[in-house]
């Protein structure tokens, strides 16, 4: 190898502290103007840009900036705007940008769902009707800035055409060829004007290949890169693939473009390049640091792995990057002041990520000696963190070595247990609910800061979370409500809740990643063996329970969804994890039924997300994940009504696994997906009770009577209104109070209504 490039694929957006966030909302709030906004985020994003000039990185990646998520960049530059946002053609100003993705008075907000494998959310295309046309160059506006202000030679990121048509809807699948024809010539003048402009390198992702694709898409992509780069002789086209391995390997690397990213982090690259090698005309870019998780690089063996790599590869030129976008990890660990200092010294956000990656590049190529010192440290901080304390619960390793089958099985069949549970609960037919979390206002967050700063103390915090609880008991009395919840005032988020008060957590300060638009998360740190230390979640939904005499449920975070929203330590396989969690939970779950709570809710709202790209792990996965519920919920008594709730994901192809949880009742996000899910109840008989959320929570309009009593109705076609339940699509945290209040008094109205007309159907 001659000539050894660093590079990266993408950067977070927010912010070292989230400024990005902070612009966005403010703009929304009307707080700040355009022309703010404009200015705020040029200046993180030149800020970002300097860092990684700053680190050495040679190829810096340009336009994967994003004002909310570049999938909606992508529809956006090419006027994909769906018809009901009153869309005229032209440059698509930020009104109706922001229109697409949150919604307004008229028209709601576009389909928001996870990226592949990940916590991050995109907007998915609407291509009903649609005729693509170039509306601006967005890697070019953002390659010339980079060179104009900084003298960056960027290296533009853009969303490939198969990519973007696979996650679109509003086509048939034999449209395809048709819509890929109308898109090529609009991502050749994209990157025409790119090689005008002067850049060498493009970045073209196409994850998609880390999915199983038929054999006619591999030969249109075939057709649409032949196209490219005919179009186009003096760029080079990197096709970047992450998250897992390519599944069709060998057609994969034959497109004709100029170099192949491939992750060799998660799936096995490796294996591929060793049974059918790598073409010889061909740049490989190697994803050797792990852009999904937050450990320092083991770089000696990250070497190693490149050694090896070298041995198959050809060309003068090899890319060393991490392993996808760092969009998936927070930006920088400096700022971290609070952690123990064998977990920080242990830690790589984005910042430290590209240091490892220009650190290898440069001990790449038997040049080692030059990078001794860094080889040192990270080998120190890794066997640190491996034998530290946190790794040795011994009884915790046995307990989940000696888990059975049998330990994850409710003692009656549903259909008996839900007979009990009736008798018990005396609900009503469509009984109303919400899925738990209630608005959290300026002053509960305030409220918490203070608490979390020392300036009140904690006989206040929790008397001021009692009085909130007791305020919202109330009004959902006066809502009118079935089953009540204490609204989960007490959590900032709810997994990094958790987080705080089971063994073998830590909780970073600054730790955010970008989730969907302007919502962050700060996934906590899963630093070793998972136990339960004490209950968690009783004394507030205990006491929520002591103000009412309906029933208020409990509610915790699922096994899978606490696994997947951590950054887990990765020397031990993520389903032993995955069971030790669930040993925790179980506990939890035994004291809110022993405190005399008759629901409990276990939510999962990122069990779909952690499904593996490639089919042929994916079984394994969820039966892990099945297991993990099973093993937090089935112990309690046969009355004990146990419910689970899911979002914002593609739920096709997975009913066996929902009805294998074997929750007495589910609740799922419906209307933001716009119905979709309802067709798989229709096919498949589900005999277990079930709430398809009636409006979409995170529009900011209020939603009709008559709205909801269609979304009512529709899946009442299917399923039985005695095994239906009526609650919203998801929690409230983040909505405002008043409008909540509204909306959940409309909600209750709309049940009555049908209630009553069914009621005589009934008897
Ligand atoms: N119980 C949680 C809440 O209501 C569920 C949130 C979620 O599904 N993401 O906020
Ligand atoms: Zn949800």
């Amino acid at each position: 190898m001659t000539n050894l490039l660093s590079s990266n694929l993408g950067y977070p957006r927010i912010g070292e502290k989230r400024e990005w966030k902070k612009a966005l909302e403010n703009y929304w709030n009307r707080t700040i103007s355009e022309e703010e906004l404009l200015e705020t985020t040029k200046h993180l994003r030149l800020e970002n840009l300097k860092k990684q000039q700053k680190a050495g990185v040679d190829l810096i990646p340009v336009g994967d900036y994003s004002f909310y998520d570049h999938v909606l960049d992508t529809s956006a530059m090419f006027g994909v705007i769906p018809e009901r946002f009153d869309y005229n053609g032209g440059k698509v100003d930020f009104e109706t940008y922001f229109a697409v993705a949150r919604g307004v008075k008229n028209a709601v907000a576009s389909v928001m769902t996870k990226w592949f494998n990940t916590n991050y959310h995109y907007i998915v295309p609407e291509l009903e009707n649609v005729k693509p046309t170039l509306t601006e160059n967005y890697p070019l506006k953002y390659y010339t800035e980079a060179k104009e202000e900084l003298g960056i030679d960027g290296k533009p990121v853009i969303l490939g055409p198969i990519t973007y048509l696979k996650l679109s809807k509003g086509y048939e699948e034999k449209d395809f060829p048709t819509l890929l024809q109308a898109f090529l010539p609009l991502y050749i003048q994209v990157l025409k004007e790119l090689e005008e402009a002067g850049a060498e390198w493009v970045q073209i992702d196409e994850p998609i290949f880390g999915t199983d694709v038929s054999k006619e898409v591999l030969d249109y992509a075939h057709r649409v890169y032949a196209a490219l780069d005919e179009a186009t002789p003096k760029l080079n086209i990197i096709l970047q693939t992450y998250f897992e391995r390519v599944i069709h390997y060998k057609e994969v690397v034959e497109l004709p473009v100029q170099g192949i990213g491939l992750d060799f982090v998660h799936g096995d690259s490796l294996a591929s390049i060793k049974q059918h090698g790598f073409p010889n005309d061909k740049v490989l870019a190697v994803g050797v640091v792990d852009g999904r998780n937050v450990w320092r690089a083991d770089l000696e063996n990250r070497l190693e792995l490149i050694k090896e790599i070298e041995r198959y590869v050809e060309h003068d030129t090899l890319i060393i990057q991490p392993s996808c976008s760092l969009l998936h990890v927070p930006v920088t660990k400096k700022h971290e002041q609070a952690l123990d200092p064998v977990i920080k010294d242990g830690l790589s956000f984005a910042d430290e990520k590209l240091e490892e990656v220009v650190t290898l590049t440069k001990g790449a190529n038997n040049k080692k000696q030059r990078i001794t010192e860094e080889l040192k440290a990270s080998d120190e901080a890794l066997t640190n963190l491996k034998q530290s304390d946190y790794r040795k619960d011994h009884d915790v390793k046995r307990n989940v070595e000696n888990l059975r089958e049998q330990d994850a099985k409710r003692t009656l069949p549903f259909a008996k247990r839900i007979e009990k549970q009736q008798e018990d609960l005396q609900l009503p037919v469509l009984p109303t609910t919400t899925i738990g979390s209630l608005p959290q206002t300026a002053e509960v967050k305030q409220t918490r800061r203070k608490w979390r700063n020392g300036d009140i103390t904690n006989e206040d915090y929790e008397q001021f979370i009692k009085n909130t609880i007791k305020k919202w008991i109330a009004i959902q009395e006066d809502i009118g409500l079935d089953v009540l919840v204490h609204g989960e005032f007490e959590r900032t988020d709810m997994v990094e809740y958790f987080g705080e008060k089971l063994n073998g957590f830590q909780v970073s300060e600054f730790g955010w990643v970008q989730s969907y638009g302007s919502r962050c998360v700060k996934p906590p740190l899963i630093v070793g063996d998972v136990s339960f230390d004490q209950p968690m979640t009783v004394k507030e939904v205990v006491y929520a329970q002591s103000l009412t005499d309906k029933p208020v449920k409990g509610m915790l975070t699922g096994p899978t969804t606490i696994l997947n929203w951590s950054f887990v330590y990765d020397d031990v396989p993520r389903y032993t994890v995955l069971n030790q969690i669930a040993l925790a939970l179980k506990e939890e779950v035994k004291a809110i039924e022993e405190a005399g709570i008759k629901i409990i809710q276990v939510d999962e709202p990122a069990l779909r997300e952690g499904t593996p790209l490639d089919s042929a792990k994916q079984s394994e996965y969820l039966d892990a994940a099945v297991y993990g519920f099973k093993l937090t919920t089935s112990s309690v008594k046969d009355d004990t009504q146990i419910h689970t709730h899911m979002c914002y994901s593609d739920f096709h192809n997975i009913f066996n696994t929902i009805d294998a949880l074997d929750a007495d009742v589910l609740s799922i996000e419906t209307s933001k997906s716009h119905g979709e899910i309802i067709s798989t109840f229709e096919e498949n008989t589900y005999e277990k009770e079930i709430g398809l959320g009636v409006y979409d929570i995170h529009s900011p309009r209020i939603p009709s009577k008559e709205e909801i009593k269609q979304n009512i109705n529709r899946p009442l076609q299917s399923i039985s209104p005695k095994q239906f339940w009526i609650n919203p699509d998801c929690g409230l945290k983040t909505r405002q109070e008043g409008k909540t209040i509204e909306a959940l008094k409309v909600m209750v109205q709309a049940a009555k209504e049908i209630r009553e007309s069914k009621l005589s159907n009934l008897v």
